[in-house]
């Protein structure tokens, strides 16, 4: 069977934090109290028991629980909806499970407790360890949390942990950057996850940069800071394997390559998205919606959509798209399908070919999103 044939990794919305980051779109709510989780949770165990899989779901499928801040579930909550996905026949022995936590919300018990649950990986919402950056991003943690989290972690025994860091933020410098990034690098996470900072509109960052109360770093600034994060990580022993993800020998997020794989997923809760291939399938974001059972929306996509995503998706890992996969999947050739794109891409130095596969050059990447739109054709 090939890997678009069966679910390959099931993801799980968890849509509380306890404050809303000023740079935050994502679909989370703060100030929720625990009957408000508890009604959540079940909501989820309902989604996952009435959802009948139309693919196979694979017996390694890793499990990503993700938000939101799912470190504001209880044990016993994780632990319920552990169950349902094993009693639905959808959890057996997957090769990772991951689960997010930010930095204050967790304690050791709480750490020992997740092992004992089955979860394998850590991702820490770290994204500085300047206490004036931390603050500015909204974040409810300080540097000092962040670094116990990390030392915490490490303590009960995760191996594999991510951590997340972000980059171009207003007041920002290349210096202050290169700070927390050797600090982060000298903590000894496995893999780091490093994100240029995208404004998005209804955000308190988009707010105040409007009004003019905060300024963000200049192109060139932030082209220091992108240059020096890759020489950085690079020296440090961290691979870089996608876009904004390096990792220490072996510790890729393999959940992840998932969708950069363009592999079929599942996906329970709120605003979360499955899909089998062909379909996505979105469920309603609002809290009431979701818990009142309503349907997700759903969007078919044509063959043309598919071909295009699954360049997009591969082109983000240093890997790139392989050409078997491509021809395997729509029967149709790549380099015949899209000719004029690959030799312009070629051309200027942002693609090459590499055993078998089409893949971005360290200049493709930087530009990433414009060597996308190459690829954006109709039928
Ligand atoms: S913790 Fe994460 S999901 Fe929650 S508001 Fe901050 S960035 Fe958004």
């Amino acid at each position: 069977m090939h890997p678009w044939e069966a679910y390959q990794g099931i993801y799980l919305h968890i849509p509380f934090c306890q404050h809303k980051c000023s740079y935050c779109d994502f679909i989370s709510y703060q100030g929720q109290d625990g009957a408000a989780r508890a009604r959540y949770v079940k909501a989820l165990i309902r989604e996952i028991r009435s959802y009948d899989a139309p693919l196979p779901v694979s017996r390694g499928a890793t499990v990503y629980v993700g938000g939101g801040t799912p470190s504001l579930l209880s044990l016993e909550e994780l632990a319920a909806i552990f169950h349902a996905l094993k009693e639905k026949g959808y959890l057996h022995s997957p090769r990772e499970v991951t689960f997010e936590a930010n930095p204050g919300t967790v304690d050791e018990a709480y750490l020992r407790g997740l092992r004992a649950l089955g979860v394998d990986r850590l991702s820490l919402g770290i994204q500085s360890l300047e206490d004036s950056e931390l603050r500015l991003m909204g974040r409810t943690h300080t540097a000092d949390e962040a670094r116990h989290i990390i030392l915490l972690s490490k303590k009960v025994g995760f191996t594999r942990l991510s951590c997340d860091l972000i980059y171009g933020y207003p007041t920002q410098t290349a210096a202050s950057v290169e700070a927390s990034l050797t600090e982060l690098m000298a903590l000894g996470p496995s893999h780091i996850s490093i994100y240029g900072l995208s404004v998005e509109p209804g955000t308190v960052l988009s707010h105040n940069l409007r009004q003019g109360r905060w300024i963000l770093p200049t192109d060139d600034e932030t082209g220091n800071m992108y240059d020096l994060i890759m020489d950085r990580l690079v020296k440090g022993g961290y691979e870089r394997y996608e876009i904004s993800n390096f990792a220490k020998a072996g510790d890729k997020s393999r959940h992840n390559l998932v969708y950069w794989h363009y592999n079929p997923y599942l996906a329970f809760g709120a605003g979360a998205t499955r899909f089998d291939g062909r379909t996505r399938e979105n469920n309603p974001a609002y809290l009431a919606a979701y818990e009142r059972g309503e349907a997700p929306e759903i969007e078919c996509l044509s063959p043309a959509v598919q071909r295009e995503e699954m360049i997009f998706m591969n082109l983000r890992t240093v890997r790139g798209l392989s050409l078997l996969d491509y021809e395997a999947r729509f029967g149709r050739s790549f380099a015949f399908d899209y000719g004029p794109q690959i030799e312009n891409l070629i051309h200027k130095g942002w693609a090459k070919w590499e055993d078998g596969h089409f893949c971005l050059t360290p200049l493709g990447m930087q530009y990433g999103n414009l060597a996308f739109e190459a690829f954006i054709t109709t039928d």
